[in-house]
């Protein structure tokens, strides 16, 4: 519980679909979406797009109805209250960025739930037009790892939380994703991590071509409905192990602390007698 962070991706993980192509898509301007996205990195076309789309009338609010509108699996935002509720750390580690991420969660009243949001910087600016930022400026330096897009390399804001987690004593972690950026940070789980790859999604087939190089336990998913229960199994699943850990230390300080020597055998109720 207290020592547990659950990590989502957000998009197709959160929320069911891929929210910059639901808004491009939303907006009528797919076609220029796919004219552009061979010339330039995502990121920067996500940001050529709200121009465009600035430039054609389209306001704040028209993205922000489209936004609000993001299908979702009816148990989603029920099981990020369940775990939010047992005392879990959540945090988001996306692809997407801040602006379309808060519209969301504030629509559905969970952002309170989440203690961080790892994204690409989203803003509207003075004249009222969203822009659209690396989370990584990879024009300036490279993250240097080839797994991941020049913009984001999620596998090292896994490493940042592990270390801040580390000093907060949170020992576990549980990863949710479901696209290939997902597959680095799952490599970066440890032994006692969980990762939750969605079923049949870019991040299941490599995590399943590579279950060698994965430390954490998978357990995969399918849809909103199994996230809810395979998650909340999960988190009571860990929590039992830590009382009983606690427990047990509990018992090991007793018995150092015993000014009378005692093995740990005698300390044992004594064993029942079985009939042979
Ligand atoms: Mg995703
Ligand atoms: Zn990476």
């Amino acid at each position: 519980m207290a020592g547990i962070a659950v990590v989502f991706d957000f998009d197709k993980t959160i929320i069911d679909l891929d929210s910059d192509n639901w808004v491009v898509d939303e907006l009528g301007a797919t076609d220029l979406f796919n004219q552009l996205l061979p010339t330039m990195p995502w990121n920067f076309v996500m940001d050529r797009m709200m121009k465009e789309l600035y430039a054609q009338g389209k306001t704040i609010d028209d993205i922000q109805e489209v936004l609000r509108r993001a299908p979702i699996h009816p148990r989603v935002v029920p099981a990020i209250k369940t775990a939010h509720s047992l005392g879990c750390d959540l945090r988001i580690v996306s692809d997407a960025n801040l602006f379309y991420i808060e519209t969301i969660l504030v629509h559905l009243g969970i952002r309170d739930c989440f203690s961080e949001i790892n994204t690409n910087p989203g803003y509207v600016n003075e004249e009222g037009r969203l822009r659209i930022f690396p989370f990584h400026d990879f024009q300036s330096s490279s993250h240097g790892c080839n797994l991941c897009p020049p913009n984001m390399c999620k596998g090292m804001i896994i490493e940042r939380i592990q270390a801040s987690l580390a000093k907060e004593g949170k020992k576990t972690m549980i990863y949710l994703g479901d696209g290939s950026g997902d597959f680095c940070p799952s490599l970066k789980l440890k032994d006692e991590d969980y990762v939750m790859p969605r079923k049949n999604f870019p991040v299941w087939d490599l995590i399943c071509q590579n279950r060698s190089l994965v430390r954490a336990e998978i357990h995969e998913w399918n849809d909103g409905e199994e996230l809810e229960r395979v998650l909340l199994k999960l988190i009571e699943t860990i929590s039992l192990q830590e009382s009983h850990s606690k427990s047990t230390w509990w018992l090991s300080v007793d018995c150092k602390m015993e000014t009378i020597p005692m093995t740990a055998h005698e300390a044992l109720p004594p064993a029942l007698p079985v009939n042979q």
